[in-house]
């Protein structure tokens, strides 16, 4: 299930945020109870008590990628439901996208493929990077989605796959280093 070979695993730093002077801006999209806020808070490294009460629902932090240093302010902001101002506004605001589902909920997949569509509508030409995530891989027992399935979702919707598990922190880190490198891998392309 590892789509990505596995960097150090102490790349994350708590550092400020200096660096190469941008703040990419992540976005977190799927169902409620897919485990968007465990994911993020293990980025921020607030898991649990005040301190990732206080955290709120954005987390900054600098991580080292591949020798180079990179924030991310990720945003645990996403209720479909709740307005529709706030849904366009989370699909025109970000840098990059992770999209999760879980693994043990169906429908969740679907709803991720649902908005893949709309964030497709709303950033029509752009290039941007989304990562579809399957979380809860460590729920073996209820899985209804298999890592064929959403491997061939992510090749459909164009995307990057990884299967995660916020209770085992497995694969967590990776996946945010896998957004760095989306975003450099963008950026490089358009300064050539
Ligand atoms: P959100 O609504 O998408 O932000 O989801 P939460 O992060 O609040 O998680 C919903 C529930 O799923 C919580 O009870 C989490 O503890 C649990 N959960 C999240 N990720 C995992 C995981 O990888 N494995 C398991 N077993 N439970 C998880």
């Amino acid at each position: 299930s590892d789509c990505w070979a596995s960097g150090s695993s102490d790349s994350i730093t708590s550092s400020g945020s200096e660096s190469d002077g941008h703040l990419y801006k992540v976005i977190l999209l799927g169902e409620r109870g897919v485990g968007k806020t465990s994911l993020a808070r293990i980025f921020g490294g607030v898991e649990d008590g005040p301190e990732a009460e206080a955290a709120g629902n954005t987390y900054d932090r600098s991580i080292v990628v591949d020798g180079e240093e990179a924030s991310l302010m990720v945003f645990d902001i996403w209720e479909q439901d709740e307005s529709q101002w706030l849904s366009n506004h989370c699909m025109k605001m970000g840098d990059a996208y992770v999209i999760v589902y879980s693994v043990t909920d169906k429908v969740s997949f679907e709803k991720a493929s649902e908005l893949r569509i709309q964030l497709r509508r709303a950033r029509q030409s752009e290039d941007i990077p989304i990562i579809l995530v399957g979380n809860k891989s460590d729920l073996v027992r209820s899985r209804e989605v298999s890592v064929d399935e959403g491997r061939a979702c992510a090749v459909v919707f164009d995307c990057k796959f990884i299967e995660t598990s916020a209770a085992l922190h497995h694969n967590v880190q990776d996946l945010f280093e896998g957004i760095v490198r989306q975003i450099r891998l963008r950026k490089d392309s358009k300064e050539d």
